[in-house]
């Protein structure tokens, strides 16, 4: 099972490079906050005890967060490995993460941080829109949509999610800067952290991801524990 990790705060452009790679490699793409809105769309037990975090910018509760993460790593998509996605977001998660997979005679291959300064993540958010049918997302600056204010794929309507507004962006990066740095600094410590410029193209940001990820394969310790190199069945 491969499982590797893509860092960073709101905005670096997780979810898009998540997507892609995920694709590119076979795995399963596995993003905690898209998992959380469909719980609250579908309005589960789940949903409603996620949904006042997820309103204030806040992180969700570690075991409530980690429960869902296993029991879709436990779905058949997922049997090859996953790229995980907005998960672990904090340290505690993190080991919890790594406990989970040491008992499958697995490893996290690679942890994966795409930095970004905070002036670019600020003004990256304040200009994310999601189309309301499938959550496609769209940016003036970097993909904007052939027809204002419509989804190209499936003509819904273009909204900001609640917590990408300006007063609920500074309040959800103030609070998850800080449990960021100790992921990465978690992952520094385990050997599997690599550091990716997020500032630049979609496409020069993937083909470093991969870059990274090769290297990353390469440098893994035989002793680690992780599963045992090549690839997954
Ligand atoms: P995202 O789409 O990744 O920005 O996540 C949206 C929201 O879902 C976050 O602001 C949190 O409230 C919640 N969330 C997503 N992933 C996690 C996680 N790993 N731990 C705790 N809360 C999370």
């Amino acid at each position: 099972m491969r499982i590797i990790v893509l860092l960073g705060p709101p905005g670096a452009g997780k979810g898009t490079q998540a997507a892609r790679l995920a694709a590119d490699l076979g795995l399963a793409h596995i993003a905690t906050g898209d998992l959380f809105r469909a719980n609250v769309a579908a309005g589960t037990e789940l949903g409603r005890l996620a949904r006042d975090y997820m309103d204030r910018g806040a992180l969700v509760p570690d075991d409530i967060t980690l429960r869902m993460l296993l029991e879709r790593l436990a779905e058949p998509d997922a049997a090859g490995g996953a790229v995980l996605d907005g998960f672990p977001r904090t340290r505690g998660q993190a080991e919890a993460l790594d406990r989970a997979l040491a008992a499958r005679r697995a490893g996290v291959e690679a942890a994966l941080y795409l930095e970004v300064p905070e002036d670019v993540l600020l003004a990256r958010l304040a200009d994310r829109w999601i189309c309301e049918a499938a959550g496609h997302v769209y940016s003036h600056a970097a993909r904007p949509p052939r027809v204002e204010g419509r989804c190209d794929l499936d003509g819904s309507p273009l909204v900001q999610r609640a917590d990408d507004r300006p007063e609920t962006v500074r309040a959800r990066l103030a609070r998850q800067l800080g449990p960021l740095a100790e992921v990465v600094a978690y992952y520094q410590g385990t050997g599997v952290l690599r550091r990716i410029d997020g500032t630049r193209s979609i496409e020069a940001v993937a083909a470093a991801l991969r870059t990274a990820l090769g290297s990353a394969q390469g440098a893994r310790p035989a002793t680690s524990g992780s599963r045992a190199g090549g690839p997954a069945a």
